[in-house]
Formats: C-alpha cells, sequence, structure tokens
C-alpha cells in the first residue's frame, strides 16, 4: 500500500520565527495517521525546522539543490549540505524552476539522481503549460518529462522517488484540474513509470497532485484511485488550513 504524503511547499514565505510558531501551532494537531506530513521551506528556515520538528511525525524538505557536490557555484546549496541538516525530502524540478530558473529535463535528471545518491527523497514536478493542454498535448508532455527525469536510474531507486503532477495553470491560481482529470494523468504517469521500470515499482511509487490543494478540496483529490498525496503551495502557509490538509 502506498503511504498518503501532504507537502506543503512554502516558496519563498517565512522567516525562522514565523516557521517555528507555524510548527508550535501545528505539532499537536497533527494525528497519529498514516499520513505522511512534510513541510519544503527555503533554505534559511531548515535547521530551525529540523529542530522543532524532532519527535514529531514532520518531516523536513527543501526546494531546490544543486546537482554537484561542492565546487564554483556562487549562491547554490549541494546535497552534502542538505545531508547535514538531515533534510529528508527535496523539490526537483517545480515548474517555477523550469519557467523562471533554467531548469531543464537533463538538470532535473541529475538532481534526482544525486538526491538518491545521498538518500534524500526527490519530489520530482512535472506537468504541462494551459497552452500544452489547450493543444492535446497533455500526456505527451508529462511522457517525456518523466522518461528524461528517470533516465539512467535503477529500478530500485525509481520507487523511492516521489512524482508531483502539478499542471502549470492550476498553481496559483485557485483553478484545479478536476480530480477525475489529475486522476486520469496521473494513472497516465504510472503507466509509463511502468514502461521504464516494472508494474511493481509502478504499482509502489508515490504520485502527488498540486495545483490549488485547499482544505475544502482535499478529501475528493485523496478519494482518487491513483492519486496519493498532494503539494501544496499557497494553503500550506497557514496552521490552520495545514492541519485540515494532513487530516483530510
Ligand atoms: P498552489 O501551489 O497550491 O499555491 O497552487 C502548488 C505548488 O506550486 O506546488
Amino acid at each position: 500500500m502506498r503511504k498518503p504524503i501532504i507537502a506543503g511547499n512554502w516558496k519563498m514565505h517565512k522567516t525562522i520565527n514565523e516557521a517555528k510558531s507555524f510548527v508550535e501551532e501545528i505539532k499537536g494537531s497533527i494525528k497519529e495517521t498514516d499520513v505522511e506530513a512534510v513541510i519544503c521551506a527555503p533554505y534559511t528556515i531548515l535547521k530551525d525546522l529540523k529542530e522543532v520538528t524532532k519527535g514529531t511525525n514532520i518531516k523536513v524538505g527543501a526546494q531546490n539543490m544543486h546537482f554537484e557536490e561542492n565546487g564554483a557555484f556562487t549562491g547554490e546549496i549541494s546535497p552534502l549540505m542538505l545531508k547535514d541538516l538531515e533534510i529528508d525530502y527535496v523539490i526537483i524540478g517545480h515548474s517555477e524552476r523550469r519557467q523562471y530558473f533554467n531548469e531543464t529535463d537533463e538538470t532535473v535528471n541529475k538532481k534526482v539522481k544525486k538526491a538518491l545518491e545521498h538518500s534524500i527523497i526527490p519530489i520530482m514536478c512535472v506537468g504541462e503549460s494551459l497552452e500544452e493542454r489547450e493543444a492535446g498535448d497533455t500526456k505527451s508532455i508529462v511522457k517525456s518529462q518523466v522518461e528524461k527525469g528517470l533516465e539512467g536510474i535503477n529500478h530500485e531507486d525509481i520507487k523511492k522517488i516521489v512524482v508531483a503532477y502539478e499542471p502549470i495553470w492550476a498553481i496559483g491560481t485557485g483553478k484545479t484540474a478536476s480530480s477525475e482529470d489529475a486522476n486520469e494523468v496521473i494513472a497516465y504517469i504510472r503507466e509509463v513509470i511502468k514502461n521504464v521500470s516494472s508494474e511493481d515499482i509502478s504499482e509502489e511509487i508515490r504520485i502527488q497532485y498540486g495545483g490549488s490543494v485547499k482544505p475544502s478540496n482535499v478529501e475528493e483529490i485523496m478519494n482518487q484511485s491513483d492519486i496519493d498525496g498532494a503539494l501544496v503551495g499557497g494553503a500550506s502557509l497557514e496552521p490552520k488550513d495545514f492541519i485540515e490538509l494532513v487530516n483530510f
């Protein structure tokens, strides 16, 4: 059985003090369920978040990393540095990184491999733009992103990855893909993964939906057969909403 995973993506929000009081507010209310709760936070908060979440069932993730371990890459953070903080997850290839920071399928692939090498679980994001959806290209786009992102990764490692299907037009717009539509694309991603690995692995790997997920629609989304979790931006910033999301 695939363990549901609800991950907050705080993007470029929150100071250390704001993060600490957030965790103070939520930690008693995250039920001892089988749901994995993750907060993906800016680098500056990660160390403090690790400390304040100690002894809770909240995991901590980063939102990006470089694929090299060291080097002359001003402003970058390496997998070794995340490992140093015992970071559990790292978002790779978020559409905002692809759009504003030249992230490509090739860099995504390198980063996913490096994260796995250092036992950090990558949350690999894929998803089509509105234009691509309207042209009927959703499946070919996600197929190509998934295949290139997973290229050269051995099957045992593939099943550790979390894939997040995030249609770009649904991110931060209040527009959600209908849960049936999202489920259909995610079932298709599972099919693509089956073809690059095996049926068993495609049944084990967890695939999230992301894009305007909020407390009022999370349950319907999570009730879909192939959707194992949600990657949540805006609605993960308020403690009350985060609690409701995780306790869907
Ligand atoms: P959103 O963002 O929930 O604010 O739409 C999701 C994401 O970008 O991961």
